[in-house]
């Protein structure tokens, strides 16, 4: 059965098309600067690559791309084939636990929880009504980045604040990446054979989310009311004191959407170093001796094991740490620090099997109290299964 995983951004569009239930990837693509000049896309196939650089003036002519070049290259006969699509969702707000299939009152709820995720559900929705527009039979699934943390106990998710802040207006820890999460803590019970596992999970990319598993189900996660708190991340702040924000504002003459602006594109890691959010960079400028660059690497490290310690705690001792996304995956640097700096929990790195890249690996040694592992995150595929059992259903 041919499942489509759908995630649309703002002035991006990505789709993997999935044979299910082998999971296998038939074709994978790319559009990018979506109503901006110089919009392009690209698509992977059978071991082939395309580019090809041409103007989409909306997200409508991105799908339309991207369904003529399904049929155009034989992926499949008819749009017919697509038997389901996997909408990425940001924001399911406190009523979506679990994806569901798509109706009239899903489609409300995601347009009611945009006041919470006004980037993002507004674009996820828009990405519902193209596919319905043109694929009117289809069968569509939400899958909510927020699904997942709902297991939350109101002691990890409620704010000390005024409780009517929750009440009236939803004030809470709602926590995102839960795609990543789940499929990270699904793949290490796969992976050992068990599902009584204490786990954390560490997501660490542009942005970047830690959480804590027990049993399969979220306890703890990092991100909070938006994705804007927790760890320090490629530019967004972390957790910060708030009345920084009131501090700025009066020293600066900035407005509130210009401080909120700042901690969201221009803090984190770029912040902090002055040059780059990338780790990639970050890691030269450790090599070159850049003070700053070194800073921020030590400041994110430390907000990392900082939650880490925190969680193993909660969990009251955790069996498995997981990192995953962009840097989990790669930098080296940054999982050698983080386990080093934990070494009072009885973690013990393998220097040798901690150069793996991109793959699943165990990088501590046998006699580490803590395994921790490199397990790479596949959102697209999560989408897709969960697409697949809900139609299957
Ligand atoms: P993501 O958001 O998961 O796509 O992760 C993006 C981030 O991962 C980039 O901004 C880089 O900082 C980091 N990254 C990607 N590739 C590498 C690599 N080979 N080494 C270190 N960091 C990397």
């Amino acid at each position: 059965m041919k499942i489509l995983s759908l995630n649309a951004g703002s002035s991006s569009m990505k789709f993997q098309l999935y044979e299910m239930p082998e999971e296998k990837v038939l074709i994978a693509g790319v559009f990018e600067r979506i109503g901006l000049n110089n919009s392009f896309y690209s698509i992977k196939y059978n071991n082939n690559k395309i580019k090809k650089e041409i103007q989409f003036k909306n997200h409508e002519e991105a799908v339309s791309i991207f369904l003529k070049e399904l049929i155009d290259l034989k992926i499949i006969d008819s749009l017919e084939d697509i038997k389901g699509i996997g909408h990425r969702i940001v924001h399911g707000g406190d009523k979506y636990c679990d994806s569901v299939i798509i109706n009239e009152e899903v489609i409300q709820d995601v347009e009611k929880f945009s006041t919470l995720a006004p980037l993002h559900n507004p674009v996820n929705l828009l990405g519902i009504n193209i596919i319905k527009k043109i694929l009117p039979d289809s069968k569509n699934v939400a899958v909510f980045d927020t699904a997942f943390h709902q297991t939350m106990d109101k002691e990890s998710f409620i704010y000390s604040v005024p409780y009517e802040w929750y009440k009236e207006y939803g004030v809470r820890r709602y926590g995102f990446h839960g795609t990543s999460h789940k499929y990270l803590s699904e793949r290490i019970c796969e992976i050992l054979g068990r599902k009584d596992l204490k786990v954390i999970t560490c997501h660490l990319g542009g942005g970047a989310s830690i959480t804590a598993i027990k049993d399969g189900k979220c306890i703890e996660t990092s991100m909070g009311f938006t994705p804007l708190s927790g760890i320090t991340m490629g530019t967004r702040s972390g957790d910060i004191d708030p009345s920084i924000i009131e501090y700025i504002m009066q020293k600066t003459g900035k407005s509130i959407k210009e401080v909120m602006n700042d901690l969201n594109k221009k803090s984190g890691v770029l912040g902090i170093s002055g040059i780059s959010s990338d780790d990639r960079e970050i890691e030269e400028g450790i090599k070159n001796n850049d003070e700053r660059c070194i800073l921020a690497r030590k400041i994110f490290v430390r907000r990392i094991a900082a939650f880490i310690s925190q969680y193993n705690t909660f969990l009251n001792g955790a069996d498995i740490i997981i990192f995953s996304a962009g840097i989990g995956e790669n930098s080296e640097g940054v999982r050698k620090e983080v386990m080093n700096s934990l070494s009072s929990l009885g973690i013990i790195i393998d220097d040798e099997k901690n150069k793996s890249r991109g793959v699943e690996t165990v990088i501590t040694s046998s006699d580490s109290k803590i395994s921790c592992y490199i397990i790479p995150t596949d959102e697209e595929l999560m989408i897709a299964k969960e697409t697949y059992e809900l139609i299957e259903r």
